[in-house]
């Protein structure tokens, strides 16, 4: 019965990375086979082999994350939110952790805060969350009544984010939220004080912002406004 789960699991893990990949269908293997040989045979279409690249090494790490117990949020957990989004994109959001819905689904940023974050997106930033962005948490299990994830609970799974950013190599990264923000700088960020300024993670620029939910409980036209203040900068800085 556990074999069957994790069997379950590793098929859903392959379906998103293939979404991650692209494909809107399952493709048969011929279809692979050819996309990796013209992936080969076209040495000078450098932005798919690069594209490509990262694709494989997002694969990789989520290979290696497996059906990860490192921690003690997999007790609870039903499924991993590894990411989603182009592994190829210039601009990576990174929020504090799932919660019911992205637990439920396996898929991060998809429940109330997530329709924010696409509204964010898309409506104000003018993007395509799939294509222009990868969307990913500092960890990858649902901290139970979706509290804020603990040290040993980020200690523990910040090596897989960090991955992740390596093998994405975005223009910008864009935290969101206290916890988000605290892990990428490494101390305690004071995010009303801190949102709209620019700080670098290794040499990637790093904006941090308020985490969508909070948005949401403080619907106030300040805030609002200070989101949107924020973003307008991330877009100057993409389009450099
Ligand atoms: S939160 Fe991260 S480290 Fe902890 S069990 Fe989940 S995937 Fe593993």
């Amino acid at each position: 019965m556990e074999t069957r789960k994790q069997e379950l699991r590793e098929l859903k893990n392959y379906l998103i990375h293939l979404k991650d990949l692209g494909y809107t269908e399952i493709p048969c293997e011929a279809e692979l086979l050819n996309n990796s040989a013209f992936q080969k045979t076209n040495p000078s279409n450098s932005a798919n082999n690069m594209a490509s690249k990262k694709s494989n090494s997002l694969a990789a790490v989520q290979k290696v994350l497996g059906d990860c117990t490192r921690c003690k949020l997999s007790e609870g957990r039903k499924n991993i939110v590894f990411g989603s989004g182009n592994p190829n994109a210039d601009l990576v959001f990174v929020g504090e952790g799932p919660g019911a819905d992205e637990d439920e689904q396996g898929l991060p940023f998809v429940g109330r805060s997530g329709k924010k974050l696409t509204e964010i997106i898309e409506k104000g930033m003018g993007l395509n969350r799939e294509k222009d962005t990868y969307i990913c948490n500092i960890v990858k299990c649902r901290p139970p009544g979706n509290r804020d994830p603990e040290a040993d609970e980020v200690s523990a799974c910040k090596p897989f984010l960090i991955q992740q950013l390596q093998a994405i190599k975005p223009k910008v990264i864009v935290a969101l939220g206290k916890p988000a923000s605290s892990t990428l700088l490494g101390r305690t960020v004071p995010i009303v004080k801190e949102r709209g300024t620019w700080h670098e993670y290794e040499g990637i620029k790093l904006m941090l912002t308020f985490h969508p939910s909070y948005l949401i409980r403080f619907y106030t036209l300040e805030n609002r406004k200070a989101v949107h203040e924020d973003m307008k900068k991330v877009l100057k800085e993409l389009k450099k």
